[in-house]
């Protein structure tokens, strides 16, 4: 059994994978159908995301990390040339770039929407430069026309949108913005299938080389050659079973997320920096992230109490793989900042009321 997140004593969870009956009996579908990888539900989940996201095309694959590694190879990157990606993100935004043997290059973030800043964008721009890795960080979208004006027009911007599926920017689905779009699957994200991701992709050659990728490198149509050997980062109908499912819920699945993040922001308004999206946009709400002084003590203060909180991401400078890449004061003050809530469509006011009250303790404490 499960701890209880009804009472409240009980421990409140930062994350829970909102999946109950409808997904149960897709898998048991799967199961019975024979097609257990490489069958109907991997196409028909890719129908949906590319739905969702506006796009032609998206391919599905094992994890948000395995799509951002796609989308660098598919764009034919590597070696000796330059990927531009914030300095505060989840380390796989970086990962995907040097494991395609290109050089990422870290820039600052804004420090109170954390995502990446465009003039620190334009001062990076090299001859080398391929691409730009946009993070729509936590859910909230970047500012997409400010990115746009900051790099010559051949420079690709892929998305890693791997948490913001339902997030738009400016009305526009983020995850179909960019040449193509990374999304992730993790139980944390709003949609989850366990394990799994995306390439949501405009151009069909570009989505026949992620295909490519994914299954060894063999080529679809010929079906026996292969011309560059690749790995296989399939995602199976099982997943994709949970997937639809979770798609077809994504409303649902978004509303509960936005309630949970609107009713933090009516109680922590006073307190903390509180989250938001820019005027005119939808944050997806992948993760509720707020910005308080001595965040370690307020963390640790929020443990004991039975509230699993949890650090926002990842200063990429702050890893033994990418120091001496210079000084990012933002990207640092996010990283020593930054707090995630519990944030899960589970969680009642009770509990949210719990949450902010002892964050309002330890805030004001200090
Ligand atoms: C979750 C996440 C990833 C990695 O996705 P996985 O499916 O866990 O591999 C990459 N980038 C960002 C911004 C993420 O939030």
């Amino acid at each position: 059994m499960v701890q209880g997140t009804e009472t409240g004593a009980g421990v409140i969870r930062l994350a829970w994978p909102d999946v109950g009956p409808a997904e149960l009996a897709a898998v048991a579908d799967v199961l019975e159908s024979g097609f257990l990888t490489m069958g109907p539900k991997v196409e028909e989940f890719e129908r949906g995301l590319a739905a969702a996201c506006g796009t032609p095309d998206a391919v599905a694959v094992a994890s948000g990390t395995a799509a951002l590694h796609l989308a660098v190879l598919a764009s034919e990157i590597g070696e000796g040339d330059e990927v531009i990606v914030p300095a505060y993100t989840f380390p796989s935004t970086a990962n995907a770039v040097v494991l395609s043997g290109a050089t990422p290059v870290l820039v600052d973030v804004d420090p109170v929407t954390m995502n990446v800043d465009p003039s620190a964008v334009y001062d990076a721009v090299t001859e080398r430069t391929r691409a730009v890795i946009a993070v729509h960080l936590f859910g909230r979208p970047l500012d997409w026309e400010a990115l746009q004006s900051a790099v010559p027009p051949d420079v690709a911007l892929i998305e890693d949108a791997a948490g913001a599926l339902g997030a738009r920017w400016r009305g526009m689905p983020c995850g179909g913005l960019g040449v193509m779009g990374c999304l992730s699957f993790h139980p944390r994200k709003v949609v989850t299938t366990g394990e799994g991701g995306a390439v949501t992709v405009f151009d069909p050659s570009l989505s026949a080389a992620v295909r490519r990728l994914r299954h060894h490198g063999i080529d679809a149509g010929s079906g026996v050659d292969i011309v560059r050997p690749s790995t296989n980062y399939r995602l199976s109908d099982l997943q994709c079973a949970i997937g639809v499912t979770q798609l077809a819920r994504l409303d649902e699945l978004l509303r509960e997320r936005r309630r949970v993040a609107e009713a933090y922001n009516e109680r922590l308004a006073e307190i903390v920096t509180t989250p938001a999206a820019d005027d005119g946009d939808e944050h997806g709400w992948q993760a509720y992230v707020v910005q308080v002084e001595r965040r370690d003590d307020v963390l640790a203060a929020l443990r004991a109490q039975g509230i699993e909180a949890q650090i926002g991401t990842y200063a990429l400078h702050r890893l033994s793989a990418y120091r001496e890449q210079g000084r990012f004061p933002c990207a640092d003050a996010c990283f020593e900042r930054a707090l995630a809530l519990p944030l899960h469509s589970r969680l009642t006011d009770v509990e949210i009321d719990r949450v902010a009250a002892a964050l309002d303790k330890e805030v004001s404490r200090h």
